[in-house]
């Protein structure tokens, strides 16, 4: 019997798209995947409110994460480090053997403006990345603010991990200035794990060009093919004909304005029900709009109370590696509805007697 997701990635797949899934396959060097693919890239421009070419990567969100310091980075990199998936991104740079250096706090506090501004006046750093939603620790720090203050510094890229808000939460990657903002669909998009999409600037291109790094995730080969409305290896083809049927339900069935406040609104009665109980994670003010790190204040068993949900088809998240038992996750992300939510929450209230 199939688990209701309520776990930040992979998220739950609406029937229609699973029956899209299964769509014969087209080649990909044939014109119906040229149009599917013209016929994509707008769609995709539009939730991120973007003129920029939005690539699709056959990888997990990591690649382009990957790609985007390989591709980006001239002298040295600064990563903004708070919860695991910021870690990662750091690891990524140095394991590439590309200069970085990190802002590092504690996963509990978000990155402030002024903390960037200072180290990049230093102007040892021509690249930022930021997780904008740690889904590790629920936090969602303030991309605006950070977008302000990156803006200042005109040869400083800016590349934002957007991978568990991009769908779920506005992100307006033009006004922003955002190089590269990136993100897996298994998260708000609601769709199976397999593919990534990044909007990718003039600026980050044409750096990409001269530094011509990297085979798979090399930014202007990719984007040559994109030119012909194709991808330069073989894509993940399901995945992208299922993207394409996800964004006309998001843009015209759901609309994107409602999408976002529907998430805004799961959030918000999750929140306040965890605030009743127990507590929440990240510093106040900055609490994700698309799942809840819930502090462990009563000292239950996660793994425990996640057996007892199986009953009921559902599953939560335990928290992430040293947080697993001190906190739990509860996504409110992609498709799922007001009334998923208030029926996890009666369920973990009876389980848990509250
Ligand atoms: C899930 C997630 C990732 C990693 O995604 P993969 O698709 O598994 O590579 C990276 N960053 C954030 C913020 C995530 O939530």
């Amino acid at each position: 019997m199939h688990k209701k997701l309520f776990t930040p990635g992979p998220s739950e797949v609406r029937s229609e798209i699973l029956q899209a899934m299964a769509t014969p396959q087209i080649h990909h060097r044939s014109k119906e995947f040229s149009q599917l693919y013209a016929e994509l890239q707008p769609k995709l421009q539009k939730l991120l409110y973007t003129q920029n070419p939005v690539l699709l990567f056959t990888s997990s969100s990591t690649g382009a994460m990957e790609s985007a310091v390989i591709n980006g980075v001239r002298k040295k990199c600064l990563n903004l480090v708070n919860g695991a998936f910021s870690k990662r991104w750091h690891k990524i740079t140095e394991m590439n053997g590309i200069p970085c250096d990190t802002i590092n706090l504690d996963w509990d506090k978000a990155i402030k403006p002024e903390m960037v501004d200072e180290k990049l006046s230093t102007g040892e750093y021509d690249a930022v990345t930021l997780v904008f939603n740690e889904t590790s620790t629920g936090m969602m720090n303030p991309l605006e603010e950070i977008a302000e203050v990156v803006k200042k510094y005109p040869d400083v890229l800016f590349f934002v991990d957007a991978v568990s808000a991009m769908g779920g939460a506005k992100i307006e990657v033009d006004k922003l200035g955002i190089d590269m903002c990136l993100a897996g669909v298994q998260k708000c998009f609601a769709l199976p794990s397999g593919i990534a999409v990044a909007s990718v600037s003039e600026r980050l291109l044409k750096r990409a060009e001269e530094l011509n790094r990297g085979y798979y995730f090399n930014l202007p080969l990719m984007y040559k093919y994109h030119l012909k409305n194709q991808t330069r290896v073989t894509p993940a083809i399901s995945q992208i004909i299922a993207l394409n049927a996800q964004m006309d339900y998001i843009l015209d069935e759901e609309g994107l304005e409602n999408r976002f406040a529907r998430h805004e609104k799961m959030a918000k009665i999750v929140q306040d029900w965890a605030r009743k109980y127990f507590d929440i994670y990240p510093e106040k003010g900055y609490e994700s709009k698309t799942l809840t790190c819930v502090k462990n204040t009563r000292n239950i068993s996660v793994g425990k109370l996640n057996e007892e949900l199986a009953k009921h088809h559902m599953v939560i998240s335990n928290g992430y590696g040293d947080l697993k038992e001190k906190t739990f996750r509860i996504a409110h992300m992609g498709d799922l509805q007001v009334q998923d939510i208030y029926g996890l929450l009666d369920v973990i209230s009876e389980i848990l007697d509250l």
